[in-house]
């Protein structure tokens, strides 16, 4: 039986990677697929942990060879899904998450219509501004430039079928994994995990 194929996306400031973190550690038939990314690590990534981390020019062949499911560049650098794991991922009946920008969900979605994308919205513009304008003194201008981005995010949130307020974080939390576990219910699934179930009713699919 095939796994489950799930989209998350957000702006950044959303909260995403600490949901997703959260969904993982509650779940433990969720698995997280690993992008390859032209990014340099940030303090504290590690490589094959956050990000596979390649040069443009590995990147560009890998692309190439047709070894990505979806890919796409977002603020200056280029992202890309692992076509072959997620296809054994999948085939070995796992529900795997994409944590990926709302370009890459349009091209998974083409592929494979069954997808159920999630887009995770901050709570208010004000909070917003207030998470991306973070920790250090960064100027007003750069916070100003995380914001607009931030918003020509937010403005694909309607092209998903689920969206979830992380207001408060443990709502988020279960509103996400409420998500997951309808799904595994539905009755296209269950027809085949309860296939002897049913069949014990006289009922066969
Ligand atoms: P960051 O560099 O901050 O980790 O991620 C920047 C953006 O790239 C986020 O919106 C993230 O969801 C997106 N992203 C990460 N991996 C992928 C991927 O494999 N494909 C696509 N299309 N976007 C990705």
């Amino acid at each position: 039986m095939q796994g489950n194929l799930f989209i998350i996306s957000a702006p950044s400031g959303a909260g995403k990677s600490s949901l997703v973190k959260a969904m993982l550690e509650a779940d433990p038939q969720l698995k997280l697929s690993i992008s390859y990314t032209t990014r340099a690590p940030r303090p504290g990534e590690v490589n094959g942990r956050e990000y596979h981390f390649v040069s443009r020019a590995q990147f560009q062949a890998m692309l190439e060879r047709n070894e990505f499911l979806e890919s796409a560049e977002v603020y200056g650098n280029w992202y890309g899904t692992s076509q072959v794991w997620l296809q054994n991922e999948m085939q070995a009946g796992r529900d795997i998450i994409l944590e990926i920008d709302w370009q890459g969900a349009a091209q998974v979605r083409k592929l494979f219509p069954e997808t159920v994308s999630i887009f995770i919205l901050p709570p208010s513009i004000e909070e917003l501004q207030k998470r991306l304008a973070g920790r250090n003194q960064d100027s007003e201008e750069v916070i100003a430039r995380r914001v607009a981005a931030a918003r020509e995010d937010i403005s694909h949130a309607l092209e998903f079928d689920y969206i979830v307020v992380n207001d408060r974080f443990e709502v988020a939390l279960q509103d996400l994994l409420a998500i997951v576990r309808s799904l595994r219910l539905n009755t296209a699934k269950q027809g085949q995990r309860q296939a002897a179930l049913l069949a014990s009713f006289g009922i066969a699919r």
